[in-house]
């Protein structure tokens, strides 16, 4: 049973970029700017200029759905979009067309792995909104003397995803983070490898006080440092009999630490209203349909390897937490013993990754099966394959070519087993001394088979 002593209650909101989408979310502009120049990705809708009308993007709202489903959501029978009022430079139309008292979906959960077993995080609820231009601020938020604006982000699908506050730790926030972005990855909704495609606000309380708020947090690392920064100086003030108060703070990402920004506005000082050039969508018929196209989800693909392959669960875990690892590993799994690829992916490629810095993708799924046939044929040792993958990272090539190069073969009737043999034959009494317990009996045979 986990205690939580400190009472921590950690609810996120996460803004999730559908950048798989081809278009904006009310405008027909295309959504990969990523490489291209600043401001070039724009149009009268998406600068939010005057009498500029918006449409909304059907597949941002069939997007919406499936997220909604996928996180066990109640899918609302009609969406409706408001305005969210407050003027900032990156919103030059003074608004941000977001949703209120009908979002898409609502009441949903994830389960996570928690401090102590499976914990369940309830989804409040999730909604579609248009992104903000992006701010680029010459040296650090508080110090800078201008800020850029890029208004390509202007306008792209947002989905709010919105917790209650069910997470009582920061590596509980960060497990419910990456299993999201595993969920969402697997959903295909969006590339979590481009910038800005995941933010994070995180509300967090300790002692039952009030909640501070941090924005904009761009990664679940970031995420895991602000709230632990957040315990300790919410602390420090109590332990000075002082009193947090409710506020907005931002994270600084050089320095780990977060900074007051502005007392927290209330939903009521947005002045919401009912955007008046959208209509409500009726979107009650849309979710069966939607609901049979869902692909496999980690957790059902998690449980069908340890049935299928045979493979422990945690080998099973690890292999799904990427939608990338898993297909990978499927695919040689297929091919030769899945036991043995569990094994070299999990306990030794994987390591040898992360090691690097590098993802699934630095490695050719030829190149594991040659590794793994060669084992199984007893062509190579267990050290030889480590070599092999370790050579292969670092300076490319083929298995087959470094086995040749750095003569990994295993010679038949390798002479270390044959000498060892003999030495048993020949020291039958040391040999019936170590079974019965006395391990210095070790000690000759090792002599006899050095001696040969
Ligand atoms: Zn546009
Ligand atoms: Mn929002």
């Amino acid at each position: 049973m986990y205690e939580n002593p400190d009472g921590v209650m950690i609810g996120l909101e996460v803004h999730v970029q559908l950048n798989k989408l081809k278009t904006k979310i009310f405008c027909g502009c295309a959504t990969d700017y990523h490489k291209d120049p600043p401001n070039s990705h724009v149009c009268p809708v998406c600068l939010g200029l005057p009498g500029s009308l918006p449409v909304i993007n059907k597949k941002a709202v069939e997007a919406a759905i499936k997220v909604g489903l996928a996180l066990n959501c109640r899918i609302e029978e009609y969406t409706q979009f408001y305005r969210k009022n407050y003027y900032y430079p990156d919103l030059p139309k003074g608004f941000q067309i977001s949703q209120y008292d009908f979002p898409i979906a609502s009441k949903g959960q994830i389960i996570i792995e928690g401090e102590d077993g499976e914990l369940i995080v309830r989804i409040t609820r999730a909604h579609l909104e248009e992104d903000p231009g992006r701010l680029v601020h010459e040296g650090t938020i508080d110090r800078s003397k201008y800020t850029l604006i890029d208004y390509n982000r202007s306008g792209m699908a947002l989905l709010e995803i919105v917790s209650d506050p069910d997470l009582r730790s920061p590596k509980e926030a960060r497990r419910y983070l990456d299993k999201l972005r595993n969920i969402l990855e697997y959903l295909d909704v969006f590339d979590g490898d481009l910038e800005g495609a995941l933010r994070v606000d995180a509300n967090i309380s300790i002692m039952g006080g009030q909640r501070a708020e941090i924005k904009n947090i761009s990664s679940h690392k970031g995420a895991e440092r602000a709230l632990l920064f957040e315990i300790v100086r919410q602390k420090n003030v109590l332990r000075r009999g002082g009193v947090v108060v409710q506020e907005t703070r931002h994270f600084d990402e050089a320095r780990e630490i977060t900074l007051s920004m502005r007392t927290k506005e209330e939903a009521h000082d947005y002045r919401y209203f009912p955007e008046p050039d959208l209509m409500p969508l009726k979107i009650s018929g849309w979710a069966p349909e939607i609901k049979e196209t869902l692909p496999e989800l980690p957790d059902a693909r998690r449980m069908r390897f340890v049935e299928q392959y045979g493979i422990m669960d945690d080998h099973a875990k690890a292999l799904t937490s990427e939608l990338k690892l898993a297909i990978f590993y499927e695919d040689v799994a297929k091919k030769v013993n899945p036991r043995m690829a569990a094994v070299w992916i999990c306990d030794v490629l994987k390591g040898e990754l992360n090691y690097r810095n590098l993802t699934i993708e630095a490695f050719r799924k030829e190149h594991m099966l040659s590794v793994i046939g060669l084992l199984a044929s007893k062509k190579i040792t267990e050290d030889g394959a480590v070599d092999i993958i370790r050579t292969l990272l670092d300076k490319g090539g083929s298995p087959e070519d470094i086995v040749k190069e750095k003569g990994l073969v295993i010679v038949e009737g390798d002479i270390v087993d044959i000498a060892a043999l003999e030495a048993l034959q020949e020291n039958p009494q040391a040999v019936a001394d170590y079974r019965a317990g006395k391990e210095k009996a070790m000690n000759s045979l090792v002599g006899a088979v050095m001696k040969k």
